[in-house]
């Protein structure tokens, strides 16, 4: 993974940033290695490996560029991951398949312009038709969504019963009355896709609903207990890069005639990064050991997400202070690291929504 990520995406990732490219020529590469179906059976296409596997490799590619992680995970934990919870045979074969196999790109869309952390407070509705689900509504911020040429859609199937009454559809792109909006213009991860996804009487057959009727969006939080490990080896990821080049940057920045790297405060600086970028790493890989024996992990997921995001930010953070007025250049990746790193306090689940799950967890519902 480290050879790939150095060899094939690090020589683009600056002008990718810049231009916000979308790497689609860099898809049909990533399918070669089994990046796209890592976790999948075989028999789906996939590469049947566990989460420890998938973290890793998470990791190495969010050290030379997290927008390529956060297509795959978006793909992958998301979209691909609940047809492989929740999908029928029929569904696993039409849908999984091509996506762990990487010949289409998946996208997951449960977020909405008016519920983000309160998810289940949701518009986008699905009423039934004949022998048609008929779509209406607007959903925002989906990863991969202008590129995708499969959704998965959480939509209200009964207003009145919320977490009880929320569905999972799969929609394929070029169905009518579906279609991307707005690319929105990020803070980071600029060569990642974020769109606004609009149905308008969007009729999909009555066989693409995905698991039961009203079980969607408890579904979708079994499917965010393994996301979230993903996106905590996301954030351990860009932590890493973030201290390897503060490290080379401490042996060779001279001020006062001597390496910065030889004044305490930076010394301090870099050690305590290290220590909490290990523990990230580890909270990261026991969620992941945890899920791949079969265990329930909301409580585990979350704790690392939490931890590995507020430690990415913190450590990209004191990546720039440590590069003084070089780190708020372009020509250094460090504040690169800066903009990319936030989305790990924010994307599926903020920060403060990991703690309320946490402490559910401790609490009971209160
Ligand atoms: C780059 C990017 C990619 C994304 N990709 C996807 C995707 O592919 N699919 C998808 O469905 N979504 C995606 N999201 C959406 C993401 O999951 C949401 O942005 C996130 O869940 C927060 O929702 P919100 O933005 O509406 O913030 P809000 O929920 O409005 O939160 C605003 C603030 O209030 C705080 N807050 C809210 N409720 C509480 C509470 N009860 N107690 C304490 N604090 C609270 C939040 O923590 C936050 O600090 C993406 C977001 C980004 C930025």
């Amino acid at each position: 993974m480290r050879e790939f990520a150095e060899k094939e995406i690090r020589p683009h990732v600056r002008e990718w940033d810049e231009s916000q490219h979308f790497p689609r020529e860099l898809l049909p590469r990533l399918a070669e290695l089994g990046l796209m179906g890592v976790t999948f059976p075989a028999a789906y296409g996939g590469a049947a490996l566990g989460l420890t596997d998938y973290v890793v490799i998470m990791e190495e590619l969010a050290r030379v560029d997290a927008s390529v992680a956060l297509i795959v995970s978006a793909h992958h934990s998301l979209c691909a991951s609940h047809i492989n919870l929740a999908g029928s045979q029929e569904q696993k074969r039409r849908y999984l398949a091509p996506l762990a196999r990487g010949e289409k790109l998946g996208c997951w869309s449960l977020t909405e312009p008016g519920s983000g952390s309160d998810a289940a407070s949701a518009r986008t509705a699905a009423r039934l038709e004949d022998d048609s689900w008929v779509l209406n509504g607007t959903k925002s911020f989906v990863t991969n969504g202008h590129y995708a040429d499969i959704c998965v859609v959480l939509a209200v199937t009964n207003p009145a019963a919320r977490t009880h009454g929320i569905s999972a559809f799969i929609v394929e792109a070029g169905t009518p009355g579906f279609r991307a909006g707005k690319k929105e213009d990020k803070l980071g991860l600029r060569s990642s896709d974020t769109a606004e996804i609009i149905f308008e009487d969007c009729r999909i057959p009555r066989a693409n609903c995905l698991g039961k009727p009203d079980s969607g969006f408890l579904d979708s939080l079994r499917v965010l207990d393994r996301g979230r490990i993903g996106i905590a080896a996301l954030a351990v990821g860009i932590a890493q890069a973030a201290l390897e080049d503060s490290v080379h940057y401490a042996q060779e920045r001279k001020q006062f005639g001597k390496p910065i790297g030889s004044f305490q405060a930076i010394q301090w600086k870099l050690a305590d990064m290290a220590t909490e970028i290990d523990a990230a790493r580890l909270l990261t890989r026991r969620a992941a050991a945890l899920a791949d024996r079969g265990n329930r992990v909301t409580c585990e997921s979350s704790m690392a997400k939490l931890y590995a995001g507020e430690v990415a930010v913190k450590a990209a953070s004191d990546a720039v202070q440590i590069h003084g007025g070089y780190g708020f250049l372009k020509d250094y990746p460090v504040e690169k690291y800066y903009r990319d790193v936030k989305l790990c306090t924010i994307g599926e689940g903020t920060s403060e929504v990991q703690r309320m799950v946490i402490a559910r967890e401790l609490l009971g519902r209160l």
